[in-house]
């Protein structure tokens, strides 16, 4: 990875830091000299371990705060934790998400209201908490992990998609409403990208039809994504660093596909 360190002094908040896209997310802006507030639901230990590893490895400040996402007081508290401990907040990404696949009428609404919650109400209340302080600064990047599900649909993911499709609106919304401001909001949409919430359901499906992980994982691909390979972390974490620079002052409110084609389709 080439860095040049454009972030040292900007402070970053990843939420759902502590696995796939986002921890590479996280990773990507320490490199380039970003302290960062590492999150998820893991246990402390895991957290601080990480935050422990990225400070040495990258030469920069680095916290785990666990707030559920699920909590608004608690996110409310994991930004008052970040401008605290260190300073401010200039960059949040809002990465945290889960899954449940199930035709509507077998969806438990439970996973309905964790999914709509977790993945969009979240974004909104992190978003509310950070405003003021970046409004006062007059500087701001945030960047909402959306998903090609934000642009289209699939069978049996009713809760995600709907909660994606949101994500870009609320975008849009906080866009116009920081326009005149020097802060950012924009969204990423990645296709297939090779992670512990896409690993589940290529499991699922394997055991269900009796086939490999290989052929589940292939399957995957064909059926969606043109390019035939998944897109990486680190590829969706190179959108965000440019995201986060001079270059992108005036991108606002826009939504990148990074999917080896999907929605191209
Ligand atoms: P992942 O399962 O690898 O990581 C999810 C992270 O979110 C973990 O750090 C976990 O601890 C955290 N998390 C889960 N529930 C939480 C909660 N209640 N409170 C706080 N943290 C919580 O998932 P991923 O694939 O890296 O997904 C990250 C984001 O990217 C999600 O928003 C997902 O919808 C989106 N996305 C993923 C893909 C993909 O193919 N993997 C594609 C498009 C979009």
């Amino acid at each position: 990875m080439t860095t040049t360190g454009s972030l040292r002094g900007r402070v970053a908040l990843v939420t759902g830091s502590t696995s796939g896209i986002g921890l590479g997310i996280a990773r990507a802006l320490a490199a380039e000299g970003a302290d960062i507030v590492f999150n998820g639901i893991d246990d402390d230990a895991t957290g601080t371990a990480l935050s422990r590893d990225t400070a040495a490895r990258f030469g920069v400040r680095a916290l785990y705060h666990d707030a559920n996402m699920a909590q608004p007081t608690q996110i409310a508290d994991m930004v008052r934790f970040t401008q605290d401990k260190l300073g401010a907040l200039d960059i949040l990404v809002n990465n945290a998400g889960i899954q449940h696949v199930a035709p509507i009428e077998d969806f438990p609404a439970t996973k309905w209201d964790a999914i709509l919650a977790i993945n969009l109400s979240s974004n909104f209340h992190a978003m509310k908490a950070a405003l003021p302080a970046m409004k006062a600064r007059n500087w701001g990047r945030i960047i909402n992990i959306a998903s090609t599900h934000a642009l289209v649909g699939s069978p049996e993911k009713s809760a995600y998609v709907a909660a994606k499709h949101g994500v870009l609106g609320l975008t849009k919304v906080a866009a116009l409403e920081t326009a005149r401001t020097g802060i950012t909001v924009n969204a990423i949409c990645p296709g297939w990208v090779l992670t512990p919430l896409v690993q589940q359901q290529i499991d699922d499906n394997a055991r269900a039809r009796g086939t490999t992980i290989d052929d589940e994982k292939q399957a995957l691909l064909r059926a969606k994504q043109p390019s035939g390979e998944f897109v990486t972390p680190e590829q969706v974490a190179a959108l965000v660093i440019f995201l986060c620079g001079d270059a992108a002052a005036q991108i606002r409110g826009a939504a990148f596909n990074v999917d080896g084609g999907w929605v191209a389709q």
